[in-house]
């Protein structure tokens, strides 16, 4: 039986019976190097300057707590969603819930009202917290669920008409009686869900993941055990992450990567993020200078406008000693022209997924020269084993390829309430990534391809399943498709092969001014209801027929074996 092992440091004890903000906020890693500043803010906003540190931080969270406590008496197994972009108000509100023994549940900023409802529904959630632009997104979405308009709070604005602001909450709870605070036995850290995050997964529709308080835990001491950050590690000079480093905060919140990495991470190591609510690359370039950021930790998009953005000409980023790349893969043209952009700093790659809470791999202390390869090189985080399953279903050994199976502390607790799911993609501990790699027999591992079915379009999942069933409302449409094609920016963009209803079909194909109104719907029907992300930028194209198994499981196979085909011929 191959095992693949992680060759990093060994994973420090990871505590099981302690909350999120338990660990995070109450046990403070000590740090006595003399370089390290004394007073580190968390957070900062982008835009304003605004500082926000551990001590306010600590008392806003217990405020919060009070004062949802009061209002809506969250408690033990209440399920909060949020919706709003990386705002320095948005870690406390997580931690307020979790004092109470309640489940956060990040979601999109991009979403619209429908896709706000499939994962409203799914988690069964008790409040909104909204940001104020998202309030007319949220107020639709809620109505169509019976989430009462009495159970949306507002974040980003002072004060609302007609909602509670998380002001008004912060305020009520300093007056608020206090409450008991969730607390758990040893080993209940293991059980107790945290967060609710999203992933469609191997295949179907988006799903809610459930995410443990130790899973999150886990992760973020295996980023810093896979990076020394211990003193007894590593002297300062060799650490990656430093008290009073500064990072970029642009990875979202409410994906798996932000929410380990932007916030738990960030305070554990005693870091600052700079936090920007709208992503503006110039912006961006600035704040490096301005906020002298040296670590950024970005999806491949963002590294991609590091090499092209006009931005970049005068820029000075000469602060920055660490970047990694997560979300999707980069390629190998994409890393070696990043190199050029940067050659001096620490660059790679991460690699995982929403079903492990983030990492499963990282890019080593010292990468090895000539391995940037097609998907970069990494190797597993602490505390990780993996195995290569072959189609054949035996094992992989070193050099060979197949679907990567992991375990380790931060395999989440399966999609909630989804048993069938669950028994997919969780089997005897392990979790089937759904993605073709090779371990080379030193321990690095490369991402070969995707073989489950999702798309990832910046980052970000596009789940076919869903396009595909959304396109079949359309009047126009018998039956469709869904498929990724390669993008230099976004990675990939989705792109529909759509069979017509026959009548319409022989009309289309007679007459080109009627095919430019039909696919000009097809492509409004998806920007009017689903985020920009998913919008069918990749193209629409017609077809007879959308080929099946016997089954009835539609062959997206063949519309990636043509669409290769086709590249490889121009
Ligand atoms: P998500 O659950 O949204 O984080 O998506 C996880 C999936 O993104 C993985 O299973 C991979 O398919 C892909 N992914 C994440 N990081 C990388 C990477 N560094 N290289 C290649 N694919 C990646």
């Amino acid at each position: 039986m191959t095992i693949f092992h992680s060759n990093s440091q060994p994973l420090p004890p990871v505590p099981d019976s302690l909350t999120v903000p338990q660990f995070i906020l109450d046990t403070e890693v000590k740090t006595t190097d003399p370089r390290a500043p004394t007073k580190i803010p968390c957070f900062i906003e982008e835009l304003t300057g605004r500082k926000i540190y551990l001590d306010e931080l600590r008392s806003k969270t217990e405020y919060f707590a009070r004062g949802i406590k009061a209002k809506w008496n969250i408690g033990e197994g209440s399920v909060v969603s949020i919706f709003s972009p990386n705002h320095i108000d948005y870690p406390f509100c997580i931690w307020g819930v979790h004092r109470l023994g309640g489940i956060v549940a990040p979601m999109s900023f991009a979403l619209g009202a429908s896709e706000l409802v499939h994962q409203l529904k799914l988690v069964e959630t008790n409040v909104i917290i909204s940001h104020i632009e998202g309030l007319p997104v949220v107020l639709k979405a809620a109505a169509s669920v019976g989430i009462l308009p009495s159970q949306i709070l507002v974040l980003g604005a002072p004060n609302h008409p007609q909602f509670p602001s998380v002001d008004d909450i912060l305020r009520a709870g300093k007056i608020a009686p206090g409450y008991v605070e969730q607390k758990m036995n040893p080993g209940e850290g293991k059980t107790k869900i945290a967060f609710f995050n999203f992933s469609s997964g191997t295949t179907g529709l988006p799903k809610a993941v459930a995410i443990s308080h130790f899973n999150l835990i886990c992760n973020v001491l295996q980023f810093t055990a896979h990076n020394r950050i211990h003193e007894d590690y590593a002297p300062w000079e060799e650490r990656r992450f430093r008290p009073g480093d500064v990072c970029t905060g642009v990875v979202p919140f409410f994906h798996i990567y932000g929410l380990v990495v932007n916030i738990h991470l960030v305070i554990y190591s005693k870091m600052t993020a700079v936090l920007a609510e709208k992503f503006d690359f110039a912006q961006m370039v600035d704040s490096i200078k301005r906020y002298q950021i040296t670590h950024l930790w970005i999806a491949p998009p963002q590294a991609v406008l590091f090499c092209k953005h006009p931005a970049m000409a005068n820029a000075d980023i000469s602060s920055i000693r660490f970047c990694m790349v997560a979300g999707a893969p980069v390629s190998s043209e994409l890393s070696e022209q990043f190199v050029q952009v940067m050659p001096n700093i620490h660059f790679g790659q991460a690699y995982g997924m929403t079903e492990t809470c983030a990492a499963v791999s990282m890019f080593p202390l010292e990468p090895r020269v000539g391995t940037m390869g097609s998907a970069g090189q990494s190797t597993l985080v602490s505390g990780t084993i993996g195995k290569v399953v072959k189609s054949d279903g035996s094992l992989a050994k070193a050099g060979e390829a197949g679907e990567l199976w992991v375990k380790g502390g931060q395999n989440t607790l399966g999609y909630y309430k989804n048993e069938k799911a669950t028994k997919e993609d969780f089997i005897d501990g392990w979790v089937r990534t759904g993605d073709h790699v090779l371990f080379e027999p030193n321990g690095d591992l490369f991402i070969v391809d995707r073989i489950k079915e999702f798309l990832k379009v910046k980052g970000l999942q596009v789940a076919p399943a869903e396009l595909e069933g959304h396109l079949l409302d359309h009047p126009n449409i018998a039956d469709a498709a869904i498929i990724g094609v390669p993008d230099d920016y976004a990675g990939e963009l989705p792109r529909a092969y759509v069979a017509l209803h026959a009548e319409l079909s022989e009309k289309v194909q007679r007459d080109k001014q009627l095919e430019a109104k039909v696919r000009t719907s097809i492509f409004k029907h998806v920007a009017d209801a689903k985020a920009r992300y998913k919008w069918l930028e990749g193209g629409i194209v017609f077809v007879d027929a959308v080929p099946k198994t016997p089954s009835g499981k539609i062959l997206r196979r063949m519309f990636r074996d043509q669409l290769a085909a086709e590249s490889k011929k121009v």
